[in-house]
């Protein structure tokens, strides 16, 4: 039997090429593989990063997608927590060493030698690109394989394995809970995650956005108020306000407002901007307020299962709009304007059109 099969997909042969219906070729089922026909896939504003190699290193052709629900088709002879028929998800990664430190602490997205990503990463196995969810099926190492909760709306469930987790893991990091006073920065796929995760948790949610318009949605995702980020005086009247401010813009911009809105050892933690700070940072108000800037990377195999079982708990899933695979090239220049409320979902069935 060919250690490989092939399936089809949706991706890119270049940074500035149009995503187009493509097949590829995975590994066969191994013993510790559960084989997934994907059901729906969310679309992150890392698959347009990658597509477009906004952060280098795209090897192309290459095809995203990292935010994955869907049913089990076949499970090798190890495999004992899927059986053929089961729903299951796939997020970021697909593998890590299993054995550093971060890994044995279930710290698998800050594996020492480096996770597999779900796309654009190497398959240890067949030592090719992995490649990611816009696609029919997936063939995932048991571990990376998450239980779906059976209460929530599948479609919707997409986004919470990589806009769910990456909010969630700095809300259990920074102790998020009942009378913590957080704030959220972008009101896209992620802040929109990050409102009602933290509202769930039990805080107090301020969104700090750009866009006026969207002041009602973030009410009625559970945020107490908004601050319109280009407002100065607004600005100026939040000073000392939160513990936490998660931060989900994806380009270069000025910490430096937010971080006067900051309480006395209040961390802003970036999810989004991985690059160069421009303009440069002013740290008096860090060290006279012990304020902290960090930054965080989506989370660990056994708090992504933790945030879908709170998730099922509490009823939270994402506000999505659900495309064709044919309509992914309109939906990431919508991205690009952020005129998407609040996350595209591919419906994978169009993929057989
Ligand atoms: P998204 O849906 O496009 O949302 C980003 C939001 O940021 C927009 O809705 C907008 O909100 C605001 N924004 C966009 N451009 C801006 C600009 N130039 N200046 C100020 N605000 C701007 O994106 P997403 O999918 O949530 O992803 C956000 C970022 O997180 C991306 O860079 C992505 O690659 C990254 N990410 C990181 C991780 C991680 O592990 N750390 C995981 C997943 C994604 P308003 O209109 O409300 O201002
Ligand atoms: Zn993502």
């Amino acid at each position: 039997m060919s250690n490989t099969q092939q399936t089809k997909a949706f991706g890119t042969e270049a940074a500035d090429a149009a995503l187009q219906a493509m097949n590829i070729t995975r590994r066969e089922v191994l013993s510790d593989d559960v084989e997934i026909e994907i059901l729906y896939c969310g679309v992150c504003h890392s698959d347009l990063h990658t597509a477009r190699n906004d952060w280098g290193g795209t090897v192309y052709p290459a095809v995203p997608g990292h935010e994955i629900v869907g049913r089990v088709s076949r499970v090798g002879s190890a495999v004992s927590r899927f059986k053929a028929g089961d729903l299951a998800a796939v997020g970021c990664m697909v593998d890590s060493c299993g054995e550093c430190g971060n890994c044995k602490k279930d710290l698998e997205q800050y594996c020492t030698k480096g996770f597999t990503g779900t796309y654009n990463g190497v398959d240890k196995h067949l030592g090719a690109r992995t490649y990611g969810g816009y696609s029919e099926k997936v063939v995932v190492k048991e571990h990376f394989v998450l239980k779906v909760p059976a209460s929530l709306d599948l479609a919707a469930t997409a986004p919470l394995l990589c806009a769910g987790i990456t909010t969630w893991s700095p809300l259990r990091h920074w102790k998020v809970g009942k009378g913590s006073t957080i704030a959220v920065v972008g009101l896209g796929g992620l802040g929109h995650m990050a409102i009602k995760l933290a509202r769930g948790l039990g805080a107090h949610v301020t969104l700090f956005s750009r866009t006026p318009d969207k002041k009602q949605d973030a009410l009625d995702l559970g945020a107490d108020d908004i601050i319109i980020s280009t407002d100065d005086a607004a600005m100026e009247a939040a000073a000392g306000r939160f513990d936490l401010i998660i931060d989900t813009v994806p380009y270069v911009h000025d910490l430096n407002p937010y971080i006067r809105t900051l309480s006395a050892s209040g961390t802003l933690v970036l999810v989004g901007f991985l690059g160069k700070l421009e303009p440069m940072l002013n740290t008096a108000p860090m060290v006279i307020g012990r304020k902290a800037i960090s930054g965080s990377l989506i989370g660990g195999i056994a708090e992504t299962q933790e945030m879908l079982d709170f998730c099922g708990e509490h009823n939270i899933s994402s506000e999505i709009e659900l495309i064709n695979i044919q309509d992914i090239n309109e939906a990431y220049e919508r991205m690009l304007k952020s005129d998407v409320r609040y996350r595209f979902v591919i419906d994978m069935a169009s993929l057989k059109q």
